[in-house]
């Protein structure tokens, strides 16, 4: 992937810091974009413990979504009434 296109689809965090990440995930709840626990600063964990929005999932793949309230991958519906704020 040209290294634009993720500039325009980045972290902020880490554009913020001049850091880097592995990769990108998207929080379900609100469609914030962080880096992820994989990535050495995991800002889309610390867009969870600001926004208690429990879910968040990789961009550009296709797999079950990570759930940070039970720190696993839990089935789609689990938090439906978490995530209608
Ligand atoms: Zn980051
Ligand atoms: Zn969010
Ligand atoms: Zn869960």
């Amino acid at each position: 992937m040209p290294r634009s296109t993720l500039r325009d689809r980045g972290c902020r965090g880490c554009q913020e810091i001049g850091g880097d990440w592995v990769e990108l995930w998207q929080c379900l709840s609100c469609g914030w974009v962080a880096c992820s626990d994989t990535s050495d600063h995991r800002h889309a964990r610390a867009h969870y413990e600001e926004t208690d929005h429990p879910r968040a999932g990789p961009l550009q793949a296709v797999r079950p979504l990570w759930c940070y309230v039970h720190g696993a991958c839990c089935p789609v519906g689990t938090h439906r009434s978490l995530v209608t704020d």
